[in-house]
């Protein structure tokens, strides 16, 4: 068996926009941020300029709690390049305050994956030294 952990030689690196710098600027400070629409409540993510559910422009950044559970969840068995460790399990989290988390599973077998399992963000560096958020179950 082989514990999932972050990929650190990952040569892949995020490229912020005007819209998601906010959102990296938050993962360096190991800070999950979403936003949050002032006009209909609803949370946002990914970054924008407008709110996907009532097209508001007036968007406000949110520090996450950093707890959600498992919505969807892959096992990658071969890795897209040489700089990924297989496996690797991408997974889709609900967090708590409505959003969707993009990330990937650490610290424990891909053997434990399943929808609702508990998860809290972690922060870990890839190649660059940048900091991307993982997620971990909550024991
Ligand atoms: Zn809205």
């Amino acid at each position: 068996m082989t514990m999932l952990r972050p990929q650190d030689r990952a040569g892949v690196s995020p490229v912020p926009t005007m819209f998601s710098a906010p959102y990296w600027e938050g993962c360096a400070e190991r800070e999950l941020r979403y936003q949050v629409c002032i006009a209909c409540g609803a949370a946002n993510h990914t970054p924008a300029a407008v709110c996907a559910a009532c097209d508001g422009a007036d968007l406000q950044w949110r520090r996450s709690d950093g707890r959600g559970v498992i919505h969807s969840w892959t096992v990658v068995m071969r890795p897209v390049g040489p700089d990924f460790d297989a496996p690797y399990a991408p997974v889709i989290v609900a967090m708590s305050e409505g959003w969707f988390l993009l990330s990937a599973m650490i610290g424990c077998e891909h053997t434990e994956l399943s929808v609702g399992v508990e998860v809290t963000v972690e922060f870990h560096p890839i190649a660059d030294g940048r900091l991307v958020p993982y997620v971990r179950p909550v024991r």
